[in-house]
């Protein structure tokens, strides 16, 4: 799945074309200071307003006209932290955008900016603006302050006041054919065997709901390796689930947890953490797991992990899947108990 979601940043083809016409534009300064990215769902709008954004921003440009990566100002932009950029969002998800709020993001894009390159507001999604919002923000789009430009990004571009469409310059984004759409999901490490073409023709809408499922997925799983190792639930019970998943996928998971509870346990040993102080708080591990991790002995705990790389070995193979499963976990718990009883 991190392959999926890689894939969703990289261009997607049918973006190709209009991106031509974006690459033209900015390299003969024909850009807009109102920009409204639309198109149907699931297109990919706001990939391609992102990569807007990045080629405004940058200060070493690409000949095609995307964005370096690489510049101070690419820098700051790809760590989120880009002093220039400002974002228009409804406070809740579901709200309308208020005046209020596009009085404030207005005032902020007055501001003199960092770089020379120019302030950026990003509206998102614009259809969300209030009609007063909507008047209110007229004024900026139609006296926009020097070098800043305005990004809106819609899958509704109707649902806008007109005088707000007229003043933006539009790029629809179109949906792919559904060959394209498979071949880049394929790549992407979806299995795209079930999909129909609506689908196919929206297809960062496929990838959404794939990271969905697999996010649901991970927490089950990490749920059920808690549970085996406090003893919450029988084991067996737990390894017959779980045979059932999906084996690459469950097995990469299992690798990863391995090693970041490794890395959590000998991150407490070295700091001589008392487990009763709780856990110290790890991005890359669930609290019940990294409350775990910290009491395991790292010496007895790291054979543990060499097993996974051996058990994911056998995931291809006729083994009795699930009585493999049943003896790694086992072995964890009897890690927990030596660490107990020494
Ligand atoms: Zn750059």
């Amino acid at each position: 799945m991190t392959d999926a979601a890689e894939a969703s940043r990289r261009a997607p083809p049918w973006h190709a074309p209009l991106w031509g016409h974006f690459g033209q534009a900015i390299e003969s300064d024909r850009v807009a200071h109102g920009l409204l990215v639309c198109g149907p769902p699931g297109v990919g709008k706001r990939r391609f307003a992102e990569r807007i954004v990045a080629a405004l921003l940058c200060c070493e440009r690409l000949e095609n006209g995307d964005a370096c990566d690489q510049c101070a100002t690419c820098r700051q932009r790809l760590a989120d932290t880009h002093p220039d950029i400002s974002r228009l969002v409804p406070e809740e998800r579901g709200k309308l955008i208020k005046v209020d709020q596009v009085r404030a993001f207005s005032e902020r894009l007055h501001l003199t900016p960092q770089y020379a390159t120019g302030r950026i507001g990003w509206i998102e999604p614009a259809e969300d603006l209030s009609p007063s919002a909507a008047n209110s923000l007229l004024k900026t789009l139609e006296e926009p302050p020097r070098d800043c430009h305005i990004v809106l990004v819609t899958d509704r571009v109707s649902a806008l006041m007109a005088t707000v469409r007229s003043r933006c310059q539009l790029w629809r984004v179109p949906p792919p054919d559904p060959e394209t759409a498979a071949s880049w999901l394929d790549a992407a490490g979806v299995d795209v065997a079930d999909l129909d073409a609506d689908s196919l023709r929206a297809p960062f809408g496929v990838i959404e709901r794939a990271s969905r499922d697999y996010a649901s997925l991970v927490s089950a799983w990490d749920d059920d390796l808690a549970n085996a190792i406090r003893g919450r639930e029988d084991i067996a019970l737990i390894s017959e689930r779980l045979a059932g998943q999906p084996r690459d996928l469950f097995m990469d998971w299992l690798y990863r947890r391995a090693g970041a509870m490794l890395a959590a346990a000998l991150e407490a040993a070295q700091a001589g953490t008392d487990p009763a102080a709780g856990a110290p708080s790890r991005r890359d591990l669930p609290e019940s797991l990294a409350r775990i991790a910290i009491r395991l002995d790292p010496f007895v705990f790291q054979p543990w992990c060499a097993r996974v790389a051996d058990t994911a070995r056998l995931a291809r193979t006729n083994a009795d899947w699930q009585l493999v499963i049943e003896s790694l976990f086992l072995s964890l718990k009897n890690c927990l108990k030596r660490r107990r009883t020494s």
